[in-house]
């Protein structure tokens, strides 16, 4: 059991956290090739906010270290084992609609509004007051502790890929960056593009259908593969049917079907549109893919041979099956959740590919080589092939690991509330550190703005964050 009040500590402290995190939120850290140089690969700002964090680190007394501009640390303590805390000084742009300036770090109504007030700026800071008050105190460490900052995050995370090239991985860590009480578990994120060539079909001898209603000439759907596609349109040649019967025959499947799009004839040829519903390509099921609901109705109309095979492959294995169901993929895992299946991105030309970009997620219990390796199998039936573009295996620390137990504690000791353990889809910072979970900063109940306009943290949630990582830091390292 810790003796201190962290809490009132951090608030002693108040005022210094506030201005602090103020000055480093004014520093604008976002992405700038233009003024990339050496020791500062990702532009001056965040350079300028990597130099900022380890100059305050360096005045408390922390050892500090700048490796290349790509990310930076400091240490404090004593012991052979290491506790990392992991956050980043990048920020995204900043975008339109602010009602306070987003790099003047105002507080109107408790709120401390700026770009990187939540993600990460903010947090990072607390984490360094967190670590200065540990420091101060003056409490017996057995181990050592290691503020980590990285600098590009919010891009492609080559700060941390570098910097872990040649520094110490931490015994175990956490990372300010997502959800109180504690992300200890993500899934296995897959991006993949599986394409069929022109000839591979030809080299299947299907035959042509009778008549065919029209020829499919190009169809077009999504931009990222981790989102569900709100639009899409196809290019129809009419061959059996008249365009006004294709477009009717669209009109028609619009009405019965709830589904909203629109037809019309532009040059010769048919354009069929659809809209879906975009949500985030982690829950596909939460939306409507304008893409494969488009090719639902297309699969009902009779279409030259290789249109056909590629519709009726889409009917079987895309069409509303967003759990792998078709290909004999699924899996529900009582911990993780479900493997999730996203068609992000389809383009078929019909003397070119046909293309899907796919993003699969999956759980720690289903092992990528065995779920691939089915898929491979559907696909090649198809002459299709697979090539996976980015593959982030799943993570996850032991909910017994003293790391989880911990944290809960402490957790369940500041505020009071109970420290459920969530797993998620997606991918937190946490899962840079070997043994990593991400802590904090936000506050179960609270709106994320993280990304948004007005983003924001609360000043009370701020010191409230402080004072818990200040406690953990404590009792990771003691
Ligand atoms: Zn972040």
């Amino acid at each position: 059991m810790t003796t201190m009040n962290w809490l009132e500590e951090v608030e002693k402290r108040k005022e210094d956290l506030i201005s602090a995190t103020q000055e480093f939120l004014r520093i604008k850290s976002v992405l700038d090739p233009s003024t990339a140089k050496e020791g500062m690969p990702f532009g001056e700002g965040i350079g300028q906010a990597l130099d900022y964090v380890l100059g305050q680190c360096e005045q408390a007394g922390m050892t500090v270290k700048n490796v290349g501009g790509y990310a930076g640390h400091a240490e404090f303590g004593a012991g052979e084992e290491l506790i990392g805390v992991l956050s980043h000084v990048d920020v995204v742009p900043e975008g339109d609609g602010w009602s306070s300036p987003p790099f003047a770090a105002e507080i109107v109504d408790g709120k401390l509004i700026a770009r990187g007030a939540i993600d990460d700026k903010g947090p990072t800071m607390a984490a360094i007051f967190a670590a200065k008050l540990v420091k101060e105190s003056g409490l017996p460490l057995s181990k050592r502790v290691r503020l980590i900052f990285g600098t590009d995050e919010e891009s492609n995370w080559q700060c941390v890929k570098t910097y872990f090239r040649t520094e110490e991985m931490p015994t175990m860590g956490f990372t300010p960056d997502a959800d109180f009480p504690l992300i200890y578990a993500e899934k296995g994120l897959t991006d993949l593009t599986v394409f069929q060539r022109h000839e591979a079909f030809a080299a299947l001898g299907l035959p042509g259908a009778d008549n065919p209603a029209a020829k499919l000439i190009s169809l077009d759907s999504g931009l990222r593969m981790n989102m569900v596609p709100d639009k899409a349109e196809a290019r129809l040649q009419p061959l059996g049917l008249e365009a006004a019967e294709l477009i009717e025959k669209y009109e028609a499947h619009l009405q019965a079907s709830g589904l909203r799009g629109s037809a019309e004839l532009v040059g010769g040829s048919v354009l069929l549109r659809a809209e879906g519903v975009s949500v985030h390509g982690m829950d596909p099921g939460k939306g409507v893919n304008a893409g494969t609901e488009l090719i639902h109705f297309l699969a009902s109309l009779g279409l030259d041979a290789r249109a056909n095979q590629f519709v009726q492959f889409t009917e079987r294995y895309l069409y509303r099956q967003h759990y792998g169901e078709a290909f004999g993929i699924a899996r529900d895992d009582e911990e993780m959740g479900p493997l999730t299946l996203n068609t992000g991105v389809i383009a078929y030309e019909a003397e070119g590919d046909a293309v899907f970009r796919l993003n699969i997620r999956y759980p720690h219990s289903l092992p990528f080589e065995q779920w691939s390796r089915i898929l491979q199998e559907r696909l090649a039936e198809a002459a299709y092939a697979l090539e996976v573009v980015e593959h982030l295996p799943p993570h996850r620390v032991d909910p017994k690991h003293p790391l989880v137990t911990t944290l809960q504690r402490v957790y369940t000791e500041q505020t009071g509330e109970e420290a459920g353990i969530i797993a998620i889809g997606g991918a937190t910072y946490g899962r840079s550190l070997q043994v990593g979970v991400a802590f904090g900063p936000l506050f179960p109940g609270r709106p994320d703005s993280a990304h948004q306009r007005d983003e924001y943290i609360l000043v009370d949630d701020l010191i409230k964050a402080t004072a818990i990582y200040a406690q953990a830091i404590y009792e990771l390292a003691r």
